[in-house]
């Protein structure tokens, strides 16, 4: 029987979570070790190592892998990684920690210790490092000078706001992971570890597994994206981001809700999975695709689907960028070391009213008048704003609950529309 794909970085899984009596021995320790506070993002990457999620990675990134992953997408010791995987201290608290030691490292919301870490790199992150990094890892073809990428970068790009708002140390070490956070218990049946999806995958009998990364509310464009999938692999990965989102986003427990419905309405059930990870959005356009693959192969995917805009912000990105970087990475000969999740990459869809169905640039002969053209944005937008929709943006099912939603907000967030979101790009 054919297999899932193997794990990134040919250790298999390496989680570093501990279980039983080993994390309550740890736990203790922790409790009397010097004290780092972490921010939401390093947790969710603390969480994905305690899982395997982030497999090779045992650690923070040393100043050597860090460098390298922004300039040639390669650790030091040359296996493939998209971003920067780093952790941020400063203050009296970067002050106290010296490399050798072992430090706890605490949430910043919850005071709960999530890790401890063997410090073996303390390195200083000027602005000038800070500003490095943000033009490697953010800076795409909608913006490609540094000039015009910094202009609106500043106020306009979240990933780029958390980078430039990290403190002035990162300190590098391998971790040991004592808790998953609220995870396990406010996200129970949707937060799914990668050992448990690769195990109902193999139940099911698949080894070509597709992954769809979903942050919006599932409309048109995702179900037909998942259908198509469907019909060239054995089965599809519904995959959402349960982490933390920026102001106007649409709650986790909602868009699950969404899903649910839409699987029962409209799929065979039995060729596609939903579940949950704990990571935050960088907003980094096409390196966060490469991410996206990267951890989806060690959730056993071998395929993740790339559409239009994938993980954009504004217009910062190519529309198709997140597709073609896939063909620009190293591809390292050593086992293990190179991305084996292969993107499935498709082009922009909506609804065609003259095909009488859903379509894409590459089917669809027609005006542009003809077409429904369908963002995540655009539904929020109009949702929140309590205006009609357009006819087939989405299922019934799914705009009921989101209408449901929308109407017991008390806070509206204005949603931006930019050009990848109008049509207009
Ligand atoms: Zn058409």
């Amino acid at each position: 029987m054919a297999k899932l794909v193997e794990p990134h970085g040919g250790k298999g899984l390496t989680c570093c979570l501990l279980e039983g009596a080993e994390l309550e021995a740890e736990k203790k320790k922790a409790e009397g070790l010097k004290k780092v506070t972490i921010s939401p993002r390093v947790k969710g990457d603390l969480i994905m190592m305690g899982i395997g999620g982030f497999s090779p990675l045992t650690g923070f990134m040393t100043k050597a892998d860090w460098k390298g992953v922004c300039d040639d997408f390669l650790m030091a010791d040359g296996t493939f990684w998209p971003i920067p995987v780093t952790l941020d201290a400063g203050g009296d608290e970067a002050d106290a920690v010296s490399e050798g030691d072992e430090i706890a490292l605490y949430d910043s919301e919850g005071d709960e210790i999530m890790a401890t870490m063997k410090v073996t790199e303390k390195y200083a992150m000027t602005e000038d490092d800070k500003k490095f990094e943000c033009e490697k890892v953010f800076m795409g073809e909608g913006t490609p000078t540094a000039d015009e990428f910094w202009k609106i970068a500043k106020d306009d790009h979240p990933g780029v706001q958390m980078v430039m708002n990290q403190k002035d140390f990162n300190l590098a070490g391998p971790v040991k992971v004592l808790s998953e956070g609220e995870y396990p218990t406010r996200y129970k049946g949707i937060y799914v570890r990668p050992a448990e999806s690769r195990k109902m995958f193999e139940e099911r009998g698949w080894s070509d597994v597709a992954a769809l990364q979903l942050r919006n509310p599932m409309h048109r464009s995702h179900e037909y994206l998942c259908k198509i999938a469907v019909e060239v692999c054995d089965g599809v990965y519904i995959h959402s981001l349960v982490g933390n989102l920026k102001p106007g986003d649409i709650p986790a427990s909602v868009r699950v809700k969404c899903i649910d419905a839409l699987v029962k309405n409209y799929f065979v059930e039995k060729n596609v999975i939903q579940g949950g990870y704990p990571l935050d959005m960088r907003y980094a356009g096409p390196r966060e695709g490469l991410l996206h693959a990267t951890f989806r192969q060690n959730y056993g995917c071998s395929k993740m689907i790339i559409g239009r805009d994938h993980a954009g912000v504004g217009d910062f990105y190519g529309m198709f960028e997140a597709q073609t970087i896939f063909d620009k990475i190293p591809k390292p000969e050593e086992p293990g070391k190179a991305l084996l999740c292969e993107p499935l990459k498709i082009d922009w869809t909506f609804y065609c009213y003259k095909c009488d169905g859903m379509a894409s640039l590459k089917t669809c002969p027609h005006a542009k008048e003809d077409r429904v053209l369908l963002s995540g944005t655009m539904l929020r937008k109009l949702l929140s704003e309590g205006g009609e929709l357009p006819d087939h943006f989405g299922r019934d099912e799914v705009v009921e609950i989101l209408r449901d939603y929308y109407e017991g907000l008390t806070d509206k967030v204005e949603i931006k529309l930019h050009g990848a979101a109008t049509g207009d790009k």
